[in-house]
């Protein structure tokens, strides 16, 4: 077997389904759905992945726009997913590509699907439909639901733009809001009676702007004043701040989580207020696989796509991140607008998402991805190699 030209004709093959992966990607993009109700998408995607013979469960994880779509050819293989999304972004659509995430994902699949076939490889193919990625972390919701349980490894496309890369490390983050609560007076005749809770919320950021100067530079955060209190006449009795902390590294993150808890205790302490935190796990940031980046820039440079250097960390945040600590990934980022870095979550990003860029974006993915899956099936010792640097990697969380 020419495993070789397994992968060519499988490469033919894609560029042969292109038509219909892009009529299904130009629906998505003409019906953009908001997070948890991707409904026409999910039912489009899934009956695609029907009618080429992969069973389905539809809702899976308690989602019910979620699917899980498994094919086998030979039982005992390994279990690789690809992952697709397919929500869009209030007001702007589909801004951030996702439509080009679902559709290179099927186009993987049924590459991959004749992949196994033609070189009689033993494996199970999962495509997983994810839904709310942009809100909600649909994800995480599934992963805690037992989706993910069986699964070696994980692919996962983006379109990106400047050059093509594989995604290395990107932020966690924690969203906090911080309610001081203190006693109303009148500000001008009665102020000794009052408990000035904007003096605690004034305090609060004030000491998170010096601490600033005792963190490391892969962490980073911001705090906004929500409310200040009510008038001028009055002491403040209530006021809300809210607090955004992010870092490369989750241990990195919880040290400065604590000092955010610390400065609003003590600034509650020194104004004689009292306070309330309430605080929520953002995304966890996420964990790179060097073995499987590996195998999948040699397949991109088969396919003639200039790939950047290493793994570049961005300072974003997605739920792959969570699914990264459980199961090594391939987050590949292919590019749809090469002369320089724009910013995802835009009209033009939007607008290329359905451009000739965005079809080449379907095409080098699904054919990338197929071919880097096809590898860990004839190879499964890569798929340990890259269970264990996970493993290893995960002690230093
Ligand atoms: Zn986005
Ligand atoms: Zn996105």
């Amino acid at each position: 077997m020419d495993f070789e030209k397994i992968k060519e004709a499988c490469d033919r093959y894609v560029e042969a389904r292109m038509e219909e992966l892009w009529e299904i990607s130009a629906f998505l993009h003409g019906h953009p759905e908001l997070a948890f109700h991707e409904y026409e998408a999910m039912r489009c995607l899934s009956a695609f992945l029907e009618k080429e013979g992969f069973a389905i469960e539809r809702g899976s994880g308690g989602l019910e726009t979620a699917f899980h779509a498994t094919y086998t050819h030979r039982l005992g293989g390994k279990q690789i997913a690809i992952l697709l999304e397919y929500d869009a972004l209030p007001k702007l659509g589909h801004a951030c590509g996702h439509n080009l995430i679902a559709c290179s994902g099927l186009g993987a699949a049924i590459a991959l699907q004749k992949m196994v076939q033609d070189a009689d490889l033993c494996g199970t193919i999962h495509v997983i439909g994810t839904p709310a990625e942009e809100d909600g972390g649909g994800k995480i919701i599934m992963l805690e639901n037992g989706v993910f349980a069986d699964i070696d490894a994980v692919f996962l496309l983006h379109p990106t733009s400047a050059t093509t890369r594989i995604a290395g490390e990107c932020v966690s983050s924690t969203e906090f809001q911080i309610e001081f609560f203190g006693k109303s007076a009148h500000a001008q005749s009665h102020a000794e009676d009052g408990i000035n809770a904007l003096d605690a919320a004034t305090l609060f950021v004030t000491a998170m702007g010096l601490n600033g100067k005792q963190i490391k530079n892969n962490t980073n955060y911001s705090c906004m004043i929500a409310n200040g209190g009510i008038s001028t006449g009055q002491i403040p009795a209530y006021t809300k701040v809210l607090c955004n902390s992010n870092s490369l590294s989750l241990k990195d993150l919880h040290k400065v989580n604590e000092k955010i808890r610390n400065a609003a205790k003590g600034s509650a302490m020194a104004t004689g207020c009292t306070c309330e935190i309430k605080e929520q796990d953002g995304y966890a940031g996420r964990i790179p696989n060097q073995i499987l980046a590996d195998v999948c820039k040699g397949e991109l440079a088969k396919l003639k796509e200039p790939v950047m250097d290493g793994m570049p960390y961005d300072l974003g945040g997605e739920d792959l991140g969570n699914v990264s600590r459980h199961i090594p990934i391939c987050n590949l980022y292919v590019t749809i607008f090469r002369d320089h870095k724009i910013s995802g979550h835009t009209d033009q990003f939007r607008e290329l998402a359905i451009s000739e860029a965005g079809y080449r974006c379907i095409e080098v993915g699904s054919k990338a991805m197929a071919r880097t899956a096809g590898e860990l099936f004839l190879h499964p010792e890569l798929v340990e190699q890259a269970q264990a640097e996970l493993k290893e990697r995960l002690k230093n969380e």
